[in-house]
């Protein structure tokens, strides 16, 4: 069993060390420029110990930014010390950090926008306490910031990119709400700056498309659990949905009570489905097995 201390191991470039023995230095290239790319990865506690959820495919995801900066990314390395690092850590009902980053060049300056040449590092970091919409009937409201275009930012884990995502959500509590909703030029939903949406409307589930949005793994969960469509949706018609949820690997399934001044009832099938999720995930729906790796 792993051990249980205030300080937990952490995967760093091959390793497991004590977090309070780590450190970068100043002129990391990633604290600069944001020139990294990460992922939010859950384990969960199973009847078979802890397993976690869809990790190839959020590994794949890592990679596919990775790749956009010239990081090497080894999947197989990735998955291997996110298990270790779960282990050691003895975390079961867990939020996995996987971090890759540039670092610094030979000479320890690293102010120029070439990447080739600089150090490239890995980090794991699992934390047992989970924070986000989870469980919690959300509030949401329409940012006044656009969502990054894919034109200008692939929709992908890069840590720069998240500025975005930050100022929409600093923006809606400012103002007393708990989430912020991207909305495009043209009136289209695009998603929330961690969760991708959904609606229900007379009973049937509809997935939000937009070219901008994250192409999120619990939205894939959710329309493989549900058969819901996948379209494009505007802002309009998700004012005029019965229920309206949105997805994430940290949100999980999380109901919306409120989109800026339209109230939301009781959301019966949002309930219903951020239950079968639940037992998906704790490897309670044995049809769906596949998408858990036991650590
Ligand atoms: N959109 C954004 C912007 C996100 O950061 C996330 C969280 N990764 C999601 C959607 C949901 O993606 P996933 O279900 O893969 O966690």
């Amino acid at each position: 069993e792993g051990r249980r201390t205030d300080t937990p191991l952490l995967w760093f470039d091959g390793e497991l060390a004590s977090a309070d023995t780590l450190q970068a230095p100043l002129t990391t290239h990633a604290m600069h420029y944001g020139t990294g790319v990460f992922e939010g990865i859950r384990s969960y506690a199973t009847r078979d110990g802890a397993a976690v959820f869809r990790l190839p495919e959020h590994l794949e995801r890592m990679r596919k930014g990775a790749e956009l900066l010239g990081i090497e990314f080894d999947v197989q390395q990735a998955f291997d010390a996110t298990l270790e690092t779960l282990r050691a850590n003895g975390h079961r009902d867990a939020y996995v950090r996987p971090l890759t980053w540039l670092g610094t060049g030979a000479d320890g300056i690293t102010v120029g926008l070439d990447v080739p040449g600089l150090s490239q590092h890995f980090m794991v970091v699992t934390l047992p306490t989970i924070v986000h919409l989870n469980g919690k009937r959300a509030r949401l409201t329409v940012s006044p910031w656009r969502r990054n275009p894919a034109t200008s930012l692939p929709p992908l884990k890069l840590c720069g990119a998240y500025i975005n995502s930050i100022l929409a959500k600093r923006e809606s509590r400012l103002r007393g709400f708990d989430e912020a909703l991207f909305v495009d030029d043209e009136g289209m939903v695009v998603e929330c700056t961690g969760a991708n949406v959904f609606m229900v409307r007379n009973g049937e589930v509809t997935a939000v498309e937009h070219r901008d949005a994250l192409p999120g793994i619990t939205r894939d969960t959710v329309i493989a659990l549900t058969g819901a469509q996948s379209r494009a949706v505007t802002h309009h018609e998700l004012l005029d949905a019965d229920e309206v949820f949105v997805c994430g690997t940290a949100a999980e399934v999380a109901p919306i009570c409120a989109l800026d001044r339209r109230e939301f009832g009781d959301n019966p099938v949002t309930r219903e489905l951020q239950a079968l999720y639940a037992r998906v995930v704790r490897g309670e729906e044995s049809s769906r097995a596949a998408w858990l790796t036991t650590v």
